[in-house]
């Protein structure tokens, strides 16, 4: 890991392939940046002209707080482009927006059931924290089975990698 707190191979699919290298910092790097920015372009053409830009996408959550403020992916879309139906491209832009807007910091929850919001307390901070810790240790305990290793150990050699960075 590096002072940015980066792990390499674990940041934003648009990340430069600079990211979790000493001195990188996601925030500061133009090369991430212009990846991300042309990243949203192909997505936006790809959704049939339908626009949605980062600060869209950050004033549509902040209507959107609290668990019961809750909106699915393509209910967010629409409320952003005013499409009823909304392209599986946009939602796919939406969801890298999403990503990107945690990686700034922006508390944005979800889940399956509720939906997309803004935090409002810690609960729901948490209630998303562990449902994004089962997903990811559901693909480790598969990762585990087909290297032949218990789960502990793989965690192990995981956690070895982050410190050797
Ligand atoms: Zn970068």
């Amino acid at each position: 890991m590096n002072a940015a707190g980066e792990i390499a191979g674990a940041g934003p699919v648009h990340a430069c392939t600079m990211f979790g290298a000493p001195g990188h910092d996601y925030h500061s790097c133009p090369q991430c940046k212009a990846r991300f920015e042309l990243r949203l372009q192909k997505l936006g053409r790809a959704g049939e002209g339908t626009m949605i830009e980062i600060a869209d996408v950050k004033e549509a959550l902040e209507r959107h707080t609290g668990e019961q403020g809750g909106i699915t992916a393509a209910r967010l879309v629409a409320e952003i482009t005013g499409s009823l139906s909304p392209s599986p491209s946009a939602e796919r832009k939406l969801r890298d927006i999403i990503a990107h807007l945690r990686h700034d910091g922006l508390p944005v929850c979800g889940h399956p059931v509720t939906g997309y919001y803004l935090a409002e307390s810690s609960e729901e901070l948490e209630l998303t924290c562990r449902f994004l810790r089962k997903r990811a240790l559901h693909s480790l305990v598969q990762e585990a089975q087909l290297r032949k290793l218990a789960l502990p150990d793989l965690l192990g050699q995981i956690a070895l990698e982050m410190n050797a960075a």
